[in-house]
């Protein structure tokens, strides 16, 4: 069998993933795929900030081919665009349109837009526009969240939090027939999960209605990213609200554990276990993310740890973040970066030889 071949098969049976930024020089791009692709990868994660969306759109369809020409499925992922994804860089967005700021139960106006903001909801629809024009197969739609404070203040004082809006606030009352309270409250939270399942709804059934076909030759996918805590502090806490969505295709979360953490497998397989019951229940495609930057010199290992744990439950569809164990970041760097890299490559080996 040729080794096309065998690709095409493996990729029906697994999926094996990598996001990938921090360089737009097509040449240094096009090495990479393919080093993507020797570590046995078949899908990339492409960033696609506001900054990419504003500066390298075409750029960005340059390397979204250079990755299809690799053999690599391309998923999409909004890095931090409104400030309320997951991503190390900055909104433009949020500091152009004020009115669209998340409030704090506070009243001040913080760094991130509302996800009831209607004006925020039709940037977005933009930004999957420009996605599917440059060639997306799967959007990635990870950790999106309303405004988050450091997680041990939350816990501590129940008026950290956001968003109060007037947008959020008139929608609260005529929910729950009260003004929206100032300090946390159970019905506060799930005013805020539904939110955030209404706004993953809302992109969903966009990206779908364009009825847009990826290099696969399959529709768009849709892909979601839980936050890896109690979902209480800022994300969404039942995910079977957002499981139900019936133009999401794959649900996942990214249990990253601590620098020194002794029991990995400890740690991952109770978020794996969720995810592939999760799946099951709602047939969804159940995806678990990979921790690949900050680790530590000597604790290579635990990459296999994580991943195995995360296949011994089920789970077919590993990725992991980021490119390089992540050493072009040196906020995120690991400490031997090659050596992160080459145990990714070598366990999703692993697993390729069980096909
Ligand atoms: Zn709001």
């Amino acid at each position: 069998m040729s080794n096309k071949a065998r690709f095409g098969i493996i990729s029906k049976m697994l999926k094996l993933g990598i996001s990938y930024f921090g360089s737009r020089i097509q040449r240094h791009v096009k090495e990479d795929m393919a080093d993507v692709v020797r570590h046995n990868c078949n899908f990339v994660v492409h960033t696609f900030s506001e900054t990419d969306l504003e500066f390298y759109k075409g750029t960005m369809k340059e390397i979204v081919e250079i990755s299809h020409g690799a053999g690599l499925e391309v998923w999409i992922d909004p890095w931090a665009v409104g400030g309320v994804f997951g991503g190390e860089t900055y909104s433009k967005f949020i500091a152009q349109h004020l009115d669209v700021r998340q409030i704090s139960a506070k009243g001040e106006s913080l760094p991130a837009a509302c996800l009831n903001n209607k004006k925020f909801r039709l940037f977005m629809h933009s930004w999957i526009d420009a996605s599917l024009e440059i060639g997306s197969d799967v959007l990635f739609w990870d950790e999106p969240h309303f405004y988050l404070y450091p997680l041990d203040e939350m816990e501590r004082d129940l008026t950290l939090w956001a968003c109060r809006c007037d947008i959020c606030r008139q929608a609260f009352k005529k929910q729950f027939g009260y003004e929206m309270p100032v300090e946390l409250n159970r019905d506060v939270r799930v005013f805020k999960e539904d939110s955030i399942v209404d706004f993953l709804k809302e992109m969903c059934d966009y990206t779908k209605g364009h009825r847009a076909v990826g290099s696969s030759g399959h529709s768009i996918k849709n892909a979601v990213c839980f936050l890896p805590f109690k979902g209480e502090l800022g994300g969404i806490m039942d995910w079977s609200k957002a499981a139900r969505i019936d133009s999401l295709d794959i649900v996942g979360v990214d249990p990253y554990w601590r620098p020194g953490e002794k029991d990995v497998a400890g740690f991952v397989r109770p978020f794996a276990k969720k995810i592939q019951e999760l799946s099951k229940k709602y047939n969804k495609e159940g995806q678990i993310w990979i921790l690949n930057f900050r680790i530590k010199k000597g604790a290579e290992k635990d990459v296999e740890t994580a991943v195995m744990t995360a296949h011994e439950e089920g789970v077919r569809n590993l990725a992991a973040w980021s490119y390089l164990g992540t050493g072009c970041m040196s906020y995120l760097a690991s400490d031997d970066p090659q050596k992160v890299w080459d145990m990714l490559g070598l366990t999703f080996k692993k697993l390729c030889d069980k096909v």
